[in-house]
């Protein structure tokens, strides 16, 4: 079965030899996995985050420059100084973090690399990783791959809160870190300071780091605001903050991430990124200068279209009974399809999207690759709404054939 990022092997897989302790255990992701299944049928992707309309002009201007001006070689391993200049400044302005660009940033390939790197540095043998559930599906992996035990807190549906004491029994003396996203991918939670307070008050009990993933920071709603766990009291050295161009700038192939800590864990978050990737590509380093620079009207402007795709797609799919969670941040929806499959006749939510995609050509991810347990998503799937409104309208389209089924 492939539900769930843990691979639940066959009893003829199992008296094979697995390739190792990590490939043999989990599966590959099934939200890229959804794009190919959508792309073989000809279908509507709204499986995988990414936009379907284009980075900036001046951003793309920029990378074409930049090649032309002969930035193809390696760059510094730990990013150009005129980026993490530049990153430095925005921190500043934006999140209200102060930080030095020559001792405290490392530009990374895209949050998914800054993600790894972090954890690498962080996490000896045995070391214990708090991750809220659902999570965005790499963290799981990725606390495996870096070596940790993950522990799973509950995010409790309609508005995805948690239990403070669940979250104050989750940490031991064996915590390393707490991974946190917000906006959050799938739920579209955004964490609220007095949220982030108490965490941070744990942290420090238990001399834990912080791992923020900010990459929606500027995909907020119904005035939701982002607050940056480094500006919370005692958190700026415990606090490594990951952002990347992915989401802002609707660059998501681009692969430009960067990762914001204190000069210790950034002198080892830079070792372990070294060795992974050498570096991200010189002339889009270069060109994310420009995107840093654009006028503020540009966030105003992006939160603005979401907002719009974000009410047009919740509409839809309540019409059509997917009992979908209206997000405060991010560009995805989560739904509620119990009703729908038993209409369908469908046993989970990998077979659902898979139906979904038959009757109606519309690609979402199942809800189970969001959990460890794949039974407590196996009622859910995301949509996301990063795309034209002329995509969404055809969306629309497609799925309102459900009601004639
Ligand atoms: N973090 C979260 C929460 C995401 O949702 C995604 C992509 O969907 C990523 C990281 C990947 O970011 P990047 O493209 O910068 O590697």
């Amino acid at each position: 079965s492939a539900c769930g990022f843990f691979y639940i092997p066959t009893d003829k897989e199992l008296a094979m030899k697995p390739l190792n302790h990590l490939t043999g255990y989990f599966t590959e992701s099934v939200i890229r996995m959804m794009s190919r299944i959508c792309n073989q049928a000809g279908g509507l992707n709204l499986a995988q985050g990414f936009p379907d309309f284009d980075a900036p002009e001046p951003m793309k201007q920029a990378a074409q420059k930049a090649i032309q001006d002969g930035y193809n070689q390696y760059a510094i391993t730990f990013g150009q100084p005129c980026l993490r200049k530049a990153i430095a400044a925005k921190a500043k302005d934006y999140n209200g973090i102060e930080c030095d660009p020559d001792t405290q940033i490392t530009v990374t390939c895209g949050a998914t690399e800054a993600m790894i790197s972090c954890l690498k540095a962080l996490i000896n043998p045995g070391d214990e990783v708090i991750v809220f559930e659902p999570f965005y599906e790499n963290y799981g992996p990725d606390s495996l791959l870096s070596g940790a035990t993950p522990r799973y807190v509950t995010l409790h549906a309609p508005d995805w809160s948690f239990d403070p004491d669940e979250l104050a029994e989750a940490f031991n003396d064996k915590t390393k870190a707490v991974v946190i996203n917000t906006p959050n991918n799938p739920t579209g939670k955004v964490f609220s300071r007095e949220e982030l307070t108490r965490i941070a008050e744990l942290c420090q009990k238990w001399d834990t780091y912080c791992i923020m993933d900010d990459i929606y920071e500027h995909i907020l709603f119904d005035g939701a605001e982002h607050v940056a766990m480094a500006t919370i009291d005692g958190m700026a050295d415990r606090t490594l903050t990951i952002n990347s161009v992915s989401k802002t700038y609707s660059a998501t192939g681009w692969r430009i991430g960067w990762v914001i800590a204190s000069p210790e864990v950034t002198q080892g978050v830079r070792k372990i990124h070294d060795f992974l990737t050498v570096g991200a590509p010189a002339p889009l380093q270069e060109a994310v200068v420009t995107a840093l620079e654009l006028p503020q009207s540009y966030y105003g402007e992006l939160a603005a279209r979401y907002e719009k795709a974000r009410r047009f797609l919740y509409d839809v799919l309540d019409e059509q009974g997917f009992n979908p969670n209206l997000p405060k941040g991010a560009y995805y929806i989560m739904t509620d399809v119990a009703e729908l499959m038993e209409r369908f006749d469908v046993s989970d939510d990998f077979n659902f999207a898979k139906k979904l995609i038959e009757l109606t050509g519309v690609a979402s991810v199942p809800g189970s690759s969001f959990y460890a347990e794949p039974e407590k998503g196996s009622k859910q799937v995301r949509f996301c709404f990063c795309k034209k409104m002329e995509t969404l309208e055809d969306a629309a389209q497609r799925l309102r054939k459900l009601s004639s089924l």
